[in-house]
């Protein structure tokens, strides 16, 4: 039995770990700080555990002191700490528009476009007719236009963003009406009248909770009204005893009273839902055709494209907004209008859009599609851990999110896994915290598998996972995996 001195003395140096030629190639990969950090880490490791082995016990066959096992140490934690922190998921949840998934995901040719741009050097601000400085909004606002109907349009980095600049441009020092029932807070701390405090314009509150009418709109419009908003509560609704003052009539009172009408859209809608069998949403185009002044809407909510607030509306007000100097600190990026460009093209044709963009695809999938996919994956999941867990398919319910669509919850046929020799919450965690995290809903002692939110592709990552994590080979659940 070799005495611990010893032991310790036959610990290799570290530049004779790092001349191995697996760390050499992670040296290239994520440079030689990383990889001569993680192998004294591991050094002191194997250091401790030999002098706080008891006394009188065999050292070596306890603990592994070949160099090719710490080299394996090393190569595994400079893995684990430089596994990127923002990490792609797959959303077995259902929820279309997850604000923490990172919301909408775009469409392939919106990725293409970003991946282009990315690439090189590119015309954001350069007219390439004149050779002379362009505006970075000339890339989308023909689009939007065309698509929406407006006369102009402009993009800054979210609609909390877009909220605040129309606020601050056309209503700073001056009040803006708004409805008691529509001083909404949208997650993440975005309240109406919080952003109207920032923006300089002062709130006046019209109605009760439940109900405003028009009248009551009439009576606050005095010589220091500015504006007259509307909000669509778009994640809540309010049931009952109810009554809201439609753009139509808010547009006649604006006219009447030479006063702009702004509308928070909240989530951009671009195609009339009711076609596709689900709720009812207003659309931009139906604003604009109505006569809002002014519109704004998110791009990476029900649009499915980039985070961006999107403003359409008269050119009069939207060139006041241009030249407001807070449009500099909102502004957007070149990865963005990549994006957003390739996204709004695909609106020209709505078949395309529904076809191409994904959430409105998820949205508008088919249930017999749905049921197809859940039936097939869950014969596949059976036939891996189907010792461990019932597995049925039934119906259950997906759900719109992202405050958009609040009471519609859609029919979805999607895989029940109910474990019998693990808890639910061992299930979830462990697929959560899989190399390539897997995230489900759960719903008594029941895991719920949405495929409506997983793309064909990521199928094949949940049969892996559960592959890995039920190691079939030797037929028990391996609770050290990934520890
Ligand atoms: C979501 C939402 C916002 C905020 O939009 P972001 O793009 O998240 O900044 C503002 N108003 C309404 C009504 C919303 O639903």
């Amino acid at each position: 039995m070799a005495d611990k001195n010893e032991l310790l003395r036959q610990l290799p140096a570290i530049n004779i770990i790092l001349q191995r030629s697996e760390l050499q190639s992670l040296v290239q990969d994520f440079g030689h700080r990383e990889v001569t950090e993680a192998a004294t880490e591991v050094v002191q490791i194997m250091r401790n555990r030999i002098r706080s082995f008891p006394e009188g016990k065999s050292v070596e066959s306890e603990i592994n002191l070949s160099l090719d096992f710490i080299v394996a140490q090393v190569v595994k934690r400079v893995r684990e700490k430089t596994q990127p922190r923002l990490r792609r998921v797959v959303n077995a949840t259902g929820i279309i528009l997850h604000t923490n998934l990172g919301r909408a995901i775009i469409s392939k040719k919106a990725i293409d476009r970003i991946t282009e741009v990315a690439a090189g050097y590119s015309n954001l601000e350069l007219d390439l007719s004149t050779g002379e400085r362009g505006s970075r909004y000339a890339h989308v606002e023909g689009l939007i236009s065309r698509i929406t109907g407006a006369e102009d349009a402009m993009v800054v980095n979210n609609n909390a963003g877009a909220v605040l600049l129309v606020l601050n441009t056309l209503a700073r020092d001056q009040e803006v009406v708004v409805s008691r029932g529509q001083l909404v807070e949208i997650g993440g701390s975005f309240r109406i009248p919080d952003v109207m405090n920032q923006s300089g314009a002062t709130l006046v509150e019209v109605g009760a909770t439940n109900k405003t009418h028009l009248n009551d709109y009439l009576r606050a419009i005095n010589e220091h009204t500015a504006l007259l908003l509307k909000v669509h509560t778009s994640n809540y609704r309010i049931v009952g005893f109810t009554s809201e003052v439609s753009a139509k009539d808010l547009v006649r009172l604006g006219k009447d009273k030479g006063i702009p009408v702004y509308e928070d859209l909240g989530s951009g809608v671009l195609v009339d839902f009711r076609k596709y069998g689900l709720a009812y949403e207003p659309t931009v185009q139906e604003s604009v055709r109505l006569g809002v002044d002014i519109v704004s809407f998110s791009g990476d909510k029900l649009f499915g494209g980039p985070q961006a607030g999107i403003i359409v509306g008269r050119r009069d007000l939207i060139e006041k907004c241009k030249k407001n100097p807070l449009t500099r600190a909102l502004r957007v990026d070149k990865f963005t209008f990549a994006a957003l460009e390739a996204t709004l093209r695909l609106y020209i044709d709505e078949e395309m859009a529904v076809r191409e963009v994904p959430t409105l695809r998820m949205l508008t999938i088919s249930y017999q599609e749905l049921q197809r996919r859940a039936i097939d994956n869950a014969e596949k999941i059976k036939k891996i851990i189907g010792d461990f867990a019932e597995i049925k398919v039934e119906e259950g319910c997906s759900q719109v999110g992202g405050g958009a669509l609040p009471e519609e919850d859609i029919p979805t046929p999607m895989v029940f896994i109910r474990p019998y020799k693990v808890s639910v919450n061992w299930l979830e965690e462990k697929l959560r915290s899989a190399p390539t995290p897997i995230l489900a809903r759960i719903q008594k002692d029941m895991l719920l598998v949405d495929y409506r939110t997983v793309l064909p592709e990521e199928e094949e990552i949940i049969i892996d996972t559960l592959k890995e994590l039920f190691k079939i080979d030797d037929k028990k659940v391996d609770k050290e995996a990934w520890l």
